[in-house]
């Protein structure tokens, strides 16, 4: 089969018996023009290498392939796999199979340094991935991050001071890496649809802030988040020296969590981790 010969995804579905599986969080996306869309937001893939999560019967790896990417899927749902091998017959040797759980795999050690992340996947599998990506060693591995997530979530991931969706995973995802939200898709662009909106966040790595402990910035973001409505003086009192770097920089220890912007956050990291 060549490229312009592919079936539609819906075909695909019903020859293979992909019926979606509520347990494998399996939402499908059928639409190639949105699918070519996501897969763009990366920027020009031709030649570039994928690591994409989670592809189910392949319509967002379509896209990538489509773009001259090579790319290596990590699907754990074995129906997918024949499908998945029809399409890596129409993209001789751009296509690389692996059946298993990407929570248990070595993307790096599989994909190499330099490629880019894109996934739809269940939004606890991919906020555990997330964490995992944005918490490696720095600069990391990957270049970019393409992620399908609820729109609750990624609205966490991009928050910003002042707002109730700001915490620790806004603080992570920002404090060295650039967050958006490059595209709202409405539920019903999914088989079967969600409860819930999505939307795809874009993450591409920055500098690290020199001085600055990853584990120092989570421990203060989770002495502070996880008493968000108290006063910093009160819900960082555990955190041996932080009153006291809360002084040194002349951040008002009466403010509440929620009020301290990343820079803030990553300043406070920066004096406890002399
Ligand atoms: N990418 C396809 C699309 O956009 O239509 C499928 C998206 S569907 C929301 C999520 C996919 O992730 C399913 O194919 C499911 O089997 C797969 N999946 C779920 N958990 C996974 C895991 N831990 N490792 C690998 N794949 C997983």
């Amino acid at each position: 089969m060549r490229p312009s010969d592919l079936p539609p995804l819906r075909d695909v579905i019903a020859r293979h018996g992909l019926q979606a599986t509520k347990a494998l969080g399996q939402n499908f996306l059928l639409d190639e023009q949105l699918l070519a869309r996501i897969a763009a937001i990366p920027g020009d893939l031709d030649g570039e290498r994928v690591f994409e999560v989670g592809p189910g019967p392949g319509g967002l790896t379509r896209a990538a392939l489509r773009a001259g990417a090579h790319v290596t899927v990590v699907e754990m749902d074995r129906r997918c796999i024949p499908a998945l091998e029809e399409l890596a017959a129409a993209f001789p040797g751009q296509l690389r199979i692996i059946e298993g759980d990407a929570t248990q795999v070595d993307a790096r050690a599989l994909v190499g340094d330099g490629a880019h992340i894109i996934a739809n996947l269940p939004y606890n599998v991919g906020t555990h991935l997330l964490v995992g990506w944005l918490s490696a060693q720095w600069q990391p591995w990957w270049k970019s991050l393409t992620l399908m997530f609820q729109q609750e979530v990624a609205e966490r991931i991009v928050a910003r001071e002042g707002g109730d969706a700001y915490g620790r995973l806004a603080v992570l995802a920002q404090w060295r890496s650039e967050a958006r939200i490059a595209m709202k898709v409405h539920r019903s662009a999914f088989t079967p649809p969600p409860k819930v909106m999505s939307a795809v966040v874009h993450i591409t790595p920055g500098e690290e802030p020199a001085g600055v402990k990853l584990p120092m910035l989570e421990r203060i973001t989770a002495a502070a988040f996880g008493q968000r409505r108290k006063m910093l003086r009160q819900s960082l009192k555990g955190v041996p020296g932080a009153l006291e770097a809360l002084a040194a920089l002349s951040i008002d220890p009466q403010r509440r969590a929620e009020t301290l912007s990343v820079a803030e956050y990553v300043a406070i990291a920066r004096a406890l981790s002399a």
